[in-house]
């Protein structure tokens, strides 16, 4: 489908710091806007004074930059377009849309315990919806605080959602909701659907979450002639207890994930697929490949489960991909001295070994300190299986000798020196692998055993070697 000038927006409240489901949001927007062309557009839902932070903006505003989702014009923050929403409200109250409503808060909370009591939903009673005008400019004369509220009409409020289908409303199920505060303050569901029309939004995609919302906001673009956008609302993101993913599943935040050392590229291709497929079997996606195969039509209607593992693997699958020094540029933006002090040229030989085993940057930083220092001490698990007597103590003398007199230190050599001394010693080529991995590295596991060696040099081995028979086994 070819959408003329589409316009889409992420609009976060900053209340808070960026999270997974709100990525995913932003994301599937942005994907959208790529993939036909159009704009994608951020506003800040800041008109909760209170709960509003401008760090949370900055935060928000970072992560999306570090995902790489770039928007198209100046950010739009609700805070300064007052005098718009009130302007709208004026056009409201003047069209007999909405109306001054006195109702005291005590008399709406008596209305609401007798519906609790006889276990009706609330719905305001519609005391102040026609009072007599006198009436209403006499109240206002006495300062008596009203609040706004719509003036919602009889029949069905419907549209046509892009993932979930035709969603229909009885308006008998849509009370009078209050559009502004009795402190002259409008309410969510009025400005969005003001700011929304101002923004010229052709498409509306958020979480399912809002789709009670839409209908109320439908109603406000229907009393100020708005011209109707697309919606799409997105399914929920649930933990792996099939609970509404929160805090309680671990990092939420996408600051978290960048800190844990994440690609954004694996995040990214994570996120695009809680809710969306491509209908085929591949599942790593570089951003480009996302924006080329992503469509609003594949996005499905059930939960989507968030699955940690599988974020690692993908980010693991990511890392792989990348070049050695795309790798070092990625830690160093999260670390700018990280190996700062060693030869460059030794660094990227020792993250194109490693990259195959790693799920994060970070790994890769704690996974490489092997290859530039002496190991301080020795897996003790591995030690107690590989090293178990001073027969080895012999066995990786010998292979000590071997090792000197190489010439040329390359893995085929190291290996077929390695291979002769077990056939020697009528042993299996185990026997001397893993305690002289032990022994170069501390641990029992990691790349292949000649590799490293090449990497590490002939000195470092054999002084390596040295110093773990002087003092293995413990
Ligand atoms: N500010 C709302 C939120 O953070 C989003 C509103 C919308 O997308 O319409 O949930």
């Amino acid at each position: 489908m070819k959408y003329k000038k589409l316009r889409v927006r992420f609009a976060p409240s900053p209340t808070g710091q960026l999270h997974l489901g709100g990525a995913r949001t932003a994301l599937f927007n942005w994907l959208f806007a790529r993939k036909h062309g159009g704009k994608f557009l951020i506003r800040i839902e800041d008109t909760d004074k209170l709960r509003s932070k401008q760090e949370f903006t900055d935060q928000i505003c970072d992560s999306l930059k570090w995902l790489g989702l770039d928007w198209d014009e100046e950010i739009v923050y609700q805070s300064t377009r007052i005098d718009l929403y009130k302007s709208a409200i004026e056009k409201l109250l003047e069209k007999g849309n909405a109306y001054r409503c006195f109702c005291s808060k005590e008399k709406i909370a008596e209305e609401r315990k007798q519906a609790e009591i006889s276990g009706s939903g609330y719905y305001y009673s519609g005391t102040c919806r026609n009072l007599d005008e006198k009436l209403v400019q006499a109240n206002i004369k006495n300062g008596q605080p009203f609040s706004m509220r719509i003036s919602v009409p009889e029949g069905y409020t419907e549209f046509d959602d892009k993932i979930y289908g035709n969603i229909r409303v009885n308006n008998k199920e849509i009370d009078d909701f209050i559009i502004a505060r009795t402190d002259g303050n409008p309410v969510y569901n009025l400005v969005v659907a003001i700011d929304d029309n101002d923004m010229k939004i052709t498409n509306i995609i958020r979480g399912e979450d809002h789709i009670s919302n839409t209908a109320k906001q439908l109603l406000i673009y229907k009393a100020l002639n708005y011209p109707i956008p697309e919606f799409a609302h997105l399914p929920m993101i649930l933990g792996p207890d099939k609970k509404r993913l929160s805090k309680r599943h671990g990092a939420t935040g996408v600051q978290e994930y960048r800190d844990q050392g994440y690609l954004a590229s694996a995040l990214i291709n994570y996120l695009a697929l809680l809710g969306w497929n491509p209908g085929t079997e591949q599942e790593i996606f570089p951003p480009d490949e996302l924006i080329k195969q992503f469509s609003i039509e594949r996005v499905q209607k059930k939960s989507a489960v968030f699955d940690e593992r599988k974020l690692q693997w993908m980010s693991g699958q990511h890392i792989y991909k990348k070049s050695a020094s795309e790798i070092l540029n990625s830690i160093r933006f999260n670390d700018p001295d990280w190996r700062k002090s060693d030869d460059e040229h030794y660094v990227l030989k020792v993250i194109e070994l490693m990259k195959e085993r790693v799920k994060s940057l970070r790994d890769m930083q704690e996974m490489t300190g092997m290859f530039f220092d002496d190991p301080l001490e020795y897996d003790e698990k591995a030690l107690r299986k590989k090293w178990k007597d001073n027969t080895i103590n012999d066995l990786i003398a010998k292979f000590e000798r071997s090792l000197e007199k190489i010439e040329l230190w390359d893995a085929e050599q190291l290996e077929i020196v390695l291979r002769n001394l077990a056939e020697r010693e009528d042993i299996s080529a185990g026997k001397i692998i893993h305690p002289t991995r032990l022994a170069l590295s501390g641990t029992g596991s990691g790349p292949s055993l000649f590799d490293m060696m090449v990497l590490l040099g002939k000195e470092t081995c054999l002084r390596r070697l040295q110093k773990a028979n002087k003092i293995l086994p413990y």
